[in-house]
């Protein structure tokens, strides 16, 4: 008898595991269960994001990135990556609406490279105080980020190795540093760059714990160039370039049309926006000057945005 019922309660927690592994993948998109059922590939949250942003870019750029692309971190139940919103002053309003994902630092608000420095500096703290993401990717609040490809990108690399991934603007740069001319690479900060937890741990001295400042202030340069410096000038990891990460740097309507679902990161500055064709564009101009919206529409045409009435 004792036995008879032990064996109707094993039934009985096979029956329920699988009943909730069942409700859990049907409440998930096709999307998110193909990659479930790759398990080769990087698991969820393995890739922490930091945005560098602003108080004075809170109601556009970064309401922009909260209609967009940032409604793709996570789907259904499941987070894709870890995200957080570095900024200089407390928001009420945006801290609601990233769900408490926007952290202030005590920076300042200014563009000076000492203030950009010190909030680079913080954004790696951050990924820092985290255990298990294997990449840190940093983004400006002016990118779009198109994180299934910011996933299947990465999953090219060997998150075990020391990998710098970005994208450079000049052919090379230099710095003179205590008398000498150092010459090396860097990824633009604009078009953001991605580094593994091993190089993280690497140049920490430089650039953990509050010294990215100073690091900044020793080489004379703007924090992009500063972390490719001790990157690839101190510690000799060099840059693997993508193809796929943009800034606003380059002339974005060059960027083929075909090709923009393909890229990881595209940006916007004034008249510098990408080029969708107005009959594949679900936004005009006048309602969508900076392209990201018919962009997001491209990549994501059942975003709840993209739904015309
Ligand atoms: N930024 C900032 N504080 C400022 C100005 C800019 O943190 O006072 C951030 C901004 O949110 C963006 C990055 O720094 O993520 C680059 O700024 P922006 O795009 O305005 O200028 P760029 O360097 O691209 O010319
Ligand atoms: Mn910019």
């Amino acid at each position: 008898m004792y036995r008879k019922n032990v064996n109707t309660f094993k039934i009985l927690v096979v029956f329920a595991f699988f009943s909730l592994v069942s409700v859990f993948l049907v409440k998930q998109d096709s999307e998110t269960l193909v990659r479930l059922l790759q398990w080769n590939k990087l698991r969820t949250a393995d890739v922490y994001i930091t945005v560098k942003t602003s108080q004075k870019f809170h109601e556009t750029r970064l309401q922009l990135i909260l209609d967009t692309w940032y409604n793709d971190v996570k789907k259904g139940n499941v987070s894709w990556c870890e995200i957080a919103f570095i900024t200089d002053h407390g928001d009420e309003t945006y801290t609601r609406k990233t769900e408490g994902l926007l952290v202030t630092t005590k920076c300042g608000d200014m563009h000076s490279t000492y203030q950009l420095c010190c909030k680079t500096g913080f954004e790696f703290d951050q990924f820092m105080k985290t255990l298990r993401p294997r990449w840190w990717c940093h983004f400006d609040d002016d990118n779009y980020v198109n994180i299934k490809r910011l996933l299947e990108v990465l999953e090219e690399y060997d998150s075990k190795e020391n990998v710098y991934l970005g994208k450079k603007t000049k052919e090379i740069d230099s710095v003179m540093y205590n008398g000498k001319e150092v010459f090396f690479y860097f990824g633009t900060g604009g078009a953001g760059y991605c580094i593994t937890r091993n190089l993280a741990n690497l140049i920490f001295p430089w650039v953990g714990n509050r010294t990215f400042e100073r690091t900044c202030g020793s080489i004379g340069t703007e924090d992009d160039c500063s972390m490719g410096y001790v990157i690839n000038a101190v510690k000799g990891v060099p840059l693997t370039e993508s193809k796929f990460l943009h800034s606003h740097l380059e002339r974005l309507k060059n960027i083929p049309e075909a090709s923009l679902t393909e890229q990881v990161s595209l940006s916007y500055l004034k008249e510098n926006v990408i080029r969708i064709q107005p009959e594949r564009a679900a936004f005009n101009e006048s309602r969508d000057p900076t392209r990201m919206l018919s962009l997001h529409c491209l990549n994501q045409p059942r975003a709840k945005i993209c739904h015309r009435p």
